[in-house]
This record gives C-alpha cells, sequence and structure tokens, in this order.
C-alpha cells in the first residue's frame, strides 16, 4: 500500500501547500488544477455561458496548470482536461481544444523539462465525455513533444471504480509509442514496462 495525497490547486496558498507535503511520508504528490481561480468547474452550470467566456476560463485554467508545473513540487499532474468533463461531458458544449495548443504545450515542456509524469485519468471513461483526460490526440502530442513519463489513475472515488479502463488504457497508450508506465515509491520514480 503507497500513500498518496491529490493536492488540488496548491497555488491558492503555497505556503500552506508545501506545509502540507511535510505532514506526511508520501510516496506519491499528485498536483491538480480544479478552478479557473473563480469557481471549480464540478459546481459550474455551462449550459448558458457565453462561448468567449467559457473561453477565457479555459485560458485561465491553463495558465494556472503552467503556473502550477512552474512551481513543480509534486511527482504527476492530474487530469489536465478536467473543465472539459464538465463543459463537454455534462453540457455538451463544444471546445477546440487547437485555441489551447501553445498554453498546453507549454505545459507539456515544462513537466517534461522538470521530470514531472503526466497522469492519464480514466474517470471520463466512465462519464458522459467517453473518454480519459487527456486524451488520445493530445497523448499523441504530448509522446510528439519528447514526453514519456505516464501514470494511469482510475481517479476511483469509490470502491467500484479502482482500476477502472486501465486495460483499454494501457492499449491506447501501446498504440501511441509509449512503452512504460511510471510510479512513485517515497517519491521516487520507478518503471515498469507496458
Ligand atoms: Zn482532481
Amino acid at each position: 500500500m503507497l500513500i498518496g495525497i491529490e493536492l488540488g490547486d496548491p497555488l491558492e496558498n503555497l505556503p500552506l501547500a508545501e506545509e502540507m507535503l511535510t505532514l506526511c511520508p508520501y510516496d506519491v504528490v499528485i498536483g491538480a488544477i480544479h478552478t479557473d481561480g473563480v469557481a471549480d468547474y464540478y459546481f459550474g452550470d455551462y449550459s448558458q455561458t457565453p462561448e468567449q467566456e467559457l473561453h477565457e476560463s479555459l485560458v485561465r485554467y491553463f495558465n494556472r496548470l503552467c503556473e502550477m508545473a512552474e512551481w513543480g513540487k509534486f511527482d504527476v499532474l492530474a487530469h489536465i482536461t478536467y473543465p472539459l468533463r464538465y463543459i463537454i461531458g455534462d453540457y455538451g458544449r463544444a471546445v477546440n481544444l487547437d485555441r489551447y495548443q501553445q498554453l498546453i504545450d507549454r505545459l507539456f515542456y515544462t513537466i517534461i523539462r522538470k521530470g514531472i509524469a503526466l497522469e492519464v485519468n480514466t474517470s471520463g471513461l466512465r462519464q458522459k465525455i467517453a473518454s480519459t483526460l487527456p486524451d488520445e490526440a493530445l497523448l499523441r502530442r504530448y509522446y510528439g513533444l519528447g514526453g514519456r513519463l505516464v501514470t494511469i489513475g482510475s481517479d476511483a472515488h469509490r470502491l467500484r471504480d479502482m482500476a477502472f479502463g486501465l486495460s483499454e488504457t494501457e492499449e491506447m497508450l501501446r498504440k501511441i509509442g509509449f512503452t512504460e508506465l511510471v510510479w512513485f515509491d517515497q517519491r521516487k520514480m520507478q518503471k515498469m514496462p507496458l
């Protein structure tokens, strides 16, 4: 059994976030952003939100991801397309991720440079968005930029979702070209063949 924490929105209070990391001998620390600085996407209703407002929210979100990656005191970057679970999945709004490609590339370059692993979160496979977070296209982009450190997370909030979608996600990663998965023991990266 390994001990981990998902550190949500550490930028809100960096001294507190850093103190949290000293309170327990974590094996793995996951860095996550759930908000654009205004509210958690989980609580949003995007059915009527004007397109421009959605766009500005996503720009803020991806900028926050970049800022957190620059801070970098975590091992795994969580569910980078988290807002889409709600905006696309729950509210059926269209989002063209090409508009954020520069920001996403900057994010990928930062985690590659810092040796932070990218989480492939399988929760979307059991939700309306019906794809991993991030999806195959973004994972191909990450791979194309030189990213090789991936980990799979089922984001199980209950026992029956543990390890959900692992084999089909592994298959997708192999198809892209990944040959290894990473995991962490006492915050040291370990690798296993995929
Ligand atoms: Zn999360």
